[in-house]
């Protein structure tokens, strides 16, 4: 029970790798809110948990509205009391080269990953300091916060640009308690990669097999899926961790594709 009494907001927790974290979460104490722009998805999660004897609520929230995060936290407070941990997860995939991108698809990946993770940052954050006790944000970011991947090039400018935010929080909240860090995984087995999957055969002109074999799994050290166990465990870890030593860091959970 490592998170007992702690209150975590979610986002995009009512799928893959935000949902089992809600699940590590609730099973160490915490009461969470999943929010997710699937708000049956949310719900859904939400009711699971409470079956299994958690706490959580499911809320409305497009990461990428800045009326909707600032209300969906509000009413977090108001169910939940607080909010002591932030994961910033919300997230999308769109496979294409550069040149076939259009600005609108630009914008709407670096609306999600980007503007969530400040809009849902600065909101919880002011309850943070407000309270004094401190907290813990914690971005999903991926080995392509450090690497590059063909056809990635929104994807892999969002998840590089989530560092700088996790330092400029690291060093603005560690005198008030907030940490701040990132977490980068390899490939999981979620919905968004699965979709993945079929597309970049397509582009690539090769099998579905050919890009797990050569292109997902090809620099890890044992040719395996990371999972979502793993990240969650990870992400437990870095909220359970008490002190601002560990902070403005990103840390790889990718069987070794990526080393820092
Ligand atoms: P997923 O598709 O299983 O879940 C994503 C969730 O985000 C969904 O519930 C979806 O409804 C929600 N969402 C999408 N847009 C939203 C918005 N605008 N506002 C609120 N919610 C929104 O995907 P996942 O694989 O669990 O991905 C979660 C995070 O992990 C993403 O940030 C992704 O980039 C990152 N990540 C995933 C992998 C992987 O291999 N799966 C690897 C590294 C990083």
């Amino acid at each position: 029970m490592q998170l007992e009494g702690k209150v975590a907001l979610i986002t995009g927790a009512a799928s893959g790798i935000g949902k089992r974290i809600a699940e590590v979460y609730a099973k160490n104490g915490a009461a969470i809110a999943i929010a997710d722009l699937n708000l049956a998805g949310a719900q859904a999660t939400a009711k699971e948990i409470t079956d299994a004897g958690g706490k959580a609520i499911g809320v409305a929230m497009n990461v990428t509205d800045e009326a909707e995060v600032d209300d969906g936290v509000a009413e977090v407070i108001k169910q939940l009391g607080k909010v002591d941990i932030l994961i910033s997860n919300a997230g999308i995939q769109i496979v294409k080269p550069i040149e076939e991108f259009s600005l609108a698809e630009w914008k709407k990946m670096l609306a999600i990953h980007l503007d969530g993770a400040f809009l849902t940052t600065r909101a919880c954050i002011k309850d943070m300091y407000r309270r004094g006790d401190g907290g813990a944000v914690i971005y999903m970011g991926s080995v392509h916060s450090h690497e590059a991947s063909k056809l990635k090039a929104p994807y892999c400018a969002a998840k590089h640009g989530l560092l700088g935010l996790a330092r400029v929080l690291a060093k603005e909240g560690g005198p008030k308690g907030v940490r701040a860090n990132v977490i980068c995984p390899g490939f999981v087995r979620t919905p968004l990669v699965e979709k993945q999957i079929p597309e970049q055969a397509r582009e690539f002109g090769i099998s579905e097999d050919e890009v797990i074999r050569t292109i997902m799994l090809k620099d890890t050290v044992d040719a395996k899926f990371t999972t979502v166990d793993d990240v969650a465990n990870l992400a437990l870890f870095l909220a359970a961790f008490e002190t601002n030593a560990l902070t403005g860091q990103s840390i790889t959970v990718s069987h070794g594709w990526h080393m820092q």
